[in-house]
């Protein structure tokens, strides 16, 4: 599939994956109410978790938001790329895109192809992680068609970051990280000043977790104990597990690999996955707030 091929599909209110930076999406046309519906129905996504608008250009924003300076001086910087920004709806957003909500999540991809459909359709696109709802995002167009077997994809081999996008809330007097992402927090803050807390920086309370970009596997942190029975290990060196997928180093690579990392370990056949903590330093917490959600 080409992305004159998949604005085509768009344009008729079909539903297409689409490659991004970040992860694999599954894109609507974000003016048709028809298609969002569905991108809902097919993951199996609560009507109440907003989607994110992607557009073609930075212009675009003024027609979906009403937008505050530093959203200026945070897409000067950071788009096109890996920042969502939440903003003040402008009436013609669809309430099933915010959840009903009065602020719209913005953002302009970087992945080429996807900018090229984007610029093709003429209008953005509502994409969400082209997974079930809870499971693993995919990061390359084989994952998407496990999940969603004939749909159809523009395949724009591996996502090069691999984790969701950063995502800033603008709504507040103080600006607000709502999601880490592979921007850091003191990258974002050189723009945005200091970043009010977000609830994943909150108290982390066992029952409170929220499950979610989880293998179906039983995945838990290593505390030491080598479990009875076929298990798994993701970690940076070998553990002697009956499958093992050793990480990078690296937070960037290791970021990309994670979730194509996960599937492999829930495609082995495992009672339980290990996970060997990465460090507990400011340029994980993106990886590190994924991997508490998938062993939550
Ligand atoms: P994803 O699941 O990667 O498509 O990201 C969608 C996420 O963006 C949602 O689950 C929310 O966390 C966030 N989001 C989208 N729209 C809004 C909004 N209007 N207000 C707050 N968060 C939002
Ligand atoms: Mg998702």
């Amino acid at each position: 599939m080409t992305p004159a091929q998949a604005a085509d599909l768009l344009r008729r209110g079909q539903l297409v994956a689409i490659p991004t930076e970040t992860v694999y999406g599954l894109a609507a046309e974000a003016t048709r109410e028809e298609a969002i519906r569905q991108v809902f129905a097919l993951k199996g996504r609560p009507a109440d978790h907003p989607l994110i608008v992607h557009l073609g250009d930075t212009a675009w924003a003024a027609h979906w938001g009403v937008l505050p300076p530093l959203f200026g001086r945070l897409a000067e910087r950071f788009w096109p790329g890996p920042l969502t920004m939440v903003v003040p709806r402008l009436a013609r957003v669809s309430p099933l895109i915010t959840g009903g909500q009065d602020s719209v999540a913005l953002r302009v991809p970087r992945h080429p192809l996807t900018l090229e459909t984007l610029l093709a359709l003429g209008e953005p696109v509502v994409a969400p992680s082209a997974n079930r709802f809870g499971h693993t995002s995919p990061t390359r167009a084989e994952h998407v068609l496990a999940e969603f077997p004939g749909l159809p994809v523009l395949d724009g081999g591996p996502c090069p970051v691999g984790l969701e996008s950063s995502i800033i809330d603008l709504t507040g007097p103080q600006p607000r990280l709502l999601r880490p992402g592979q921007l850091s927090r003191a990258l974002l803050e050189e723009v945005t000043g200091p970043l009010a807390l977000s609830s994943a920086d909150a108290p982390r309370v066992p029952g409170a977790l929220e499950r979610h970009y989880a293998p179906r596997t039983l995945t838990r942190w290593d505390d030491g104990q080598i479990p009875t029975g076929r298990w798994g290990w993701l970690g940076f060196s070998g553990r002697g597990a009956t499958f093992e997928v050793l990480m990078p180093s690296s937070v960037e690579d290791y970021g990309a690999r994670l979730y194509a990392a996960l599937r492999e370990l829930d495609a082995a056949g495992l009672e339980v996955i290990l996970v060997e903590r990465p460090p507990q330093s400011p340029e994980w917490e993106a990886v590190l707030d994924r991997l508490r959600r998938a062993t939550a």
